[in-house]
C-alpha cells in the first residue's frame, strides 16, 4: 500500500503516519528527513541549495525518493509525507510510482492556527508537544530527557495564516489529482486514525 496523508500544519498529519506506520509495518518517508540524514555526496548536495536558503530541487527529490523506494522495508508499501506539495510534484510522482490512497485530514484554519499556537519542543532533543493537546507531565519540561521546551520564533500567528494559504493554494489542488477521501482532523487522534484505517484499500 502506497499512501498519502495531505493536510494543513496542525492537522496531525505527522502523528497519523507515524501510528499508520507502525500499524501497517510500512515505512514513513519523510522529505524532511530524508534531506536532513543524508550523507556523504548526497548531503554535499544538498548543502548547496540549503545554505543558501534554497529548496532542493523537485527533480533532485525525485530521484532521491526514487532510491529509497527500492529499499527491501518499502516491499509492503510505504507512507510519503512531504512530498507533493503541489501539483507539478504530483505529476512528476506518478512517473516513479503509483499512489494507491490518499487521506485528505481535514481542519478549519481556526483550529489549525489554534493547535499550531500550543506547539512547544524540546530545546535538546527536538521532542514534540502541544498545549492544546498534547502537553508535557511537568510544564516546560521535556519528557524525555527534562530539556527545556520553547516555542518555535515562526509559530505566530501571522506566520501561521500565511503557511495556510500556502497551503490552500499550492497543496489542496494536488487533492483534484487524486482519488482520495476526506477525515475530520478536529477529532481526536484515535478517532481519526480508526477513521483513516477503515477507509483503507488493498
Ligand atoms: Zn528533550
Amino acid at each position: 500500500m502506497k499512501l498519502i496523508l495531505i493536510g494543513p500544519q496542525g492537522s496531525g498529519k505527522g502523528t497519523q503516519a507515524k501510528l499508520l506506520s507502525e500499524k501497517l509495518g510500512i515505512p514513513h518517508i519523510s522529505t524532511g528527513d530524508l534531506l536532513r540524514k543524508a550523507t556523504g555526496e548526497l548531503k554535499k548536495d544538498i548543502d548547496l541549495y540549503i545554505v543558501n536558503g534554497n529548496l532542493y530541487p523537485d527533480e533532485k527529490m525525485l530521484n532521491v525518493l526514487e532510491e529509497r523506494f527500492k529499499e527491501r522495508d518499502c516491499k509492503k508499501g510505504l507512507i510519503l509525507d512531504g512530498f507533493p506539495r503541489n501539483l507539478k510534484q504530483a505529476k512528476m510522482l506518478d512517473q516513479i510510482t503509483k499512489i494507491d490512497n490518499v487521506v485528505e485530514i481535514f481542519i478549519s484554519d481556526g483550529e489549525a492556527v489554534k493547535r499550531i499556537s500550543g506547539r512547544i519542543a524540546c530545546e535538546k532533543c527536538g521532542t514534540g508537544y502541544n498545549l492544546a493537546t498534547m502537553p508535557p507531565r511537568v510544564p516546560g519540561k521535556c519528557d524525555r530527557c527534562g530539556g527545556r521546551l520553547v516555542k518555535r520564533a515562526d509559530d505566530t500567528e501571522e506566520a501561521i495564516r500565511k503557511r495556510l494559504k500556502i497551503y490552500h493554494r499550492e497543496t489542496e489542488p494536488i487533492l483534484k489529482h487524486y482519488k482520495h477521501f476526506r477525515v475530520n482532523g478536529a477529532k481526536d487522534i484515535e478517532e481519526v486514525q480508526r477513521e483513516i484505517m477503515q477507509n483503507l484499500n488493498n
